[in-house]
């Protein structure tokens, strides 16, 4: 039997913008309440707007996911705000797109901060509530690349990996309090992600070839509804996508050639771009 989801609250943790936002305005049209909490209150003052045209009630917190007292409080107050919390969805993350010896300690510890202690620092004291509820839904925003260590996201597909290794462990760890975790796995998705790293960088060189083949943020928040639905332990978007990924770790040698030939010919286009345009 589906697991009904009216009047079950969720606290999502990045729910500002792209994916965050989507999974809100889909939990919100299942009925579910919720929590809503990044850096920008502006941005979550409108994802509440639209999650509360379904009726249920919204809760709208500042907190920035890399200060571990600043989340124990956001749980605090969703709890307060809208009951026990049923699910929390870490999802609040950034990439960097650079080959591995050029990103300085500082940037790659700051990716660090958020992807993965940020992760750590909502789910310890959500675990810890839910632990006391006898039930609970944990998911973890990590990425296809959690499983495809790429070339010029090195560090960001570490704290992709470190995020899914996490979100497997506690699915056996915490199974006893009757709590679930489940990690996500994007395939590219249109969301201010890349228009972010676009601002930081400038020209993107490995994600720019992708951006056509983008999928809506919506299709990650419906599949998540899904698992909160039938909970599973990885939610994925693309079977091709996921399949290919594990398969990279069977044929490395492989793997690593279409790799360099890829980025190759995405290096010779940018080349020709620019010396037409000079
Ligand atoms: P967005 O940039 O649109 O959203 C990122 C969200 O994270 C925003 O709500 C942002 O809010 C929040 N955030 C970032 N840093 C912090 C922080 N320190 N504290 C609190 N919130 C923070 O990108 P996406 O929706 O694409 O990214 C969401 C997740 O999806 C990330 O973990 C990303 O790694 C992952 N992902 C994305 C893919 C894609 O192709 N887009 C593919 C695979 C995975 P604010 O700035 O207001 O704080």
């Amino acid at each position: 039997m589906p697991i009904e989801l009216t009047a079950k609250p969720i606290l999502i943790a990045g729910a500002s913008s792209g994916i965050g936002a989507a999974t809100a305005r889909a939990c919100a049209a299942a009925g579910m309440p919720v929590a809503l909490a990044a850096r920008r209150l502006d941005k979550l003052e409108q994802v509440a707007s639209d999650c509360m045209k379904h009726d249920v009630p919204t809760s709208v917190i500042e907190c920035d996911v890399t200060d571990a007292e600043a989340c124990a409080r956001m749980v605090d107050q969703a709890e307060t705000e809208l009951g026990p919390v049923y699910a929390v969805f870490a999802n609040a993350g950034f990439g960097q797109e650079s080959p591995l010896l050029d990103m300085s300690d500082a940037d790659t510890r700051a990716m660090f901060e958020t992807n993965l202690f940020g992760t750590l620092n909502v789910v310890r004291p959500a675990a810890e509530r839910m632990k006391g509820h006898a039930q609970g839904h944990l998911l973890i925003c990590s990425s296809c690349l959690g499983l495809f260590p790429t070339p010029w996201y090195s560090i960001y597909s570490a704290t992709k990996a470190s995020q899914h290794h996490i979100g497997r462990a506690l699915d056996v760890e915490l199974r006893e309090h009757n709590i679930r975790c489940s990690t996500v796995h994007p395939v590219g998705t249109k969301t201010e992600f890349f228009d972010e790293m676009k601002a930081k960088q400038g020209t993107l060189t490995v994600a720019g070839s992708s951006e056509s083949f983008m999928q809506p943020a919506s299709a990650v928040a419906n599949a998540i509804v899904r698992c909160l639905r039938r909970p599973r332990p990885e939610v994925w978007t693309s079977a091709p996508a996921r399949y290919a990924m594990i398969a990279s770790g069977f044929f490395p040698r492989l793997a690593g050639f279409a790799m360099r030939k890829a980025i190759a010919k995405r290096l010779n286009d940018q080349a020709r771009e620019s010396s037409t345009t000079a």
